[in-house]
């Protein structure tokens, strides 16, 4: 499929709703805390507030897109494999995937933007470990190290937009992207997703809920509510 479609926008799908963490959260800055920070591994804040940015979902919404992919025998491909990007663009071809997420060829679809807390229940925690994991071993073996993580139960505002791409309130036939995104948003609504540090330990578990969607078209330069609906989960 050419989902060179950018020229022309039939149809942007915005979803809103909250996102909550059922077990702590780290969205971490990486090694380097920030000047000044308690702690060797800050929570990562924008002015100020904790953030879960747009960029990170996006990345565990490919990875578990990919899963979803795979499961439907959709040949799937790592962002990072050049040669398979390279030959979407030459046959003009791209994967549902690419189609979706974008790849360093292809503009994205999708727009995730940053989630913050709806109110003042964002409290952190910090937890001492001792750095024998994989992530601090190379720095600093051995050695303890405090971590900032967010208190479960946080509840954080939640928005996307995807372009062309028809799948709510029914996913379009023709197109194999439609399927994929309304399993991806199913799957958040009742499984949830790992976002975050410390996947292996459960942190960071992350489900959608109360959320709505909204169709809007281009018509004559004007862009219009074509209809709206919550976002059901599957039985
Ligand atoms: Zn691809």
């Amino acid at each position: 499929m050419n989902y060179k479609d950018f020229d022309l926008i039939k149809l942007i799908t915005r979803i809103e709703g909250e996102l909550t963490n059922e077990t702590p959260l780290r969205i971490g800055v990486g090694r380097e805390p920030p000047l000044g920070a308690p702690v060797d591994i800050a929570v990562y804040r924008v002015d100020g507030k904790p953030c879960i940015p747009g960029s990170s979902l996006k990345g565990v919404f490919r990875s578990l897109a990919e899963s979803i992919a795979a499961s439907k025998g959709i040949h799937v491909h790592s962002p990072w494999d050049k040669e398979e990007v390279e030959r979407e663009v030459k046959s003009g071809s791209f994967c549902p995937i690419c189609g979706i997420f974008g790849s360093t060829e292809l503009a994205s679809h999708i727009r995730i933007y940053d989630a913050y807390p709806k109110d003042d229940s964002a409290r952190t925690f910090t937890k001492t470990g001792v750095s024998i994991d994989r992530e601090f071993s190379a720095a600093r073996p051995g050695l303890l190290f405090t971590e900032e993580l967010v208190v479960p139960n946080v509840v954080w505002s939640f928005r996307m937009d995807v372009l062309n791409i028809r799948f709510l309130p029914e996913p379009d036939d023709g197109d194999p992207r439609a399927g994929l995104l309304k399993s991806l948003l199913d799957y958040l609504l009742k499984m949830g997703i790992s976002v975050g540090a410390r996947k292996s330990v459960g942190s960071g578990l992350v489900k959608l809920r109360q959320a709505m969607w909204f169709i809007y078209s281009l018509e004559g330069g004007e862009v219009k509510k074509v209809s709206e609906g919550s976002l059901e989960m599957s039985k």
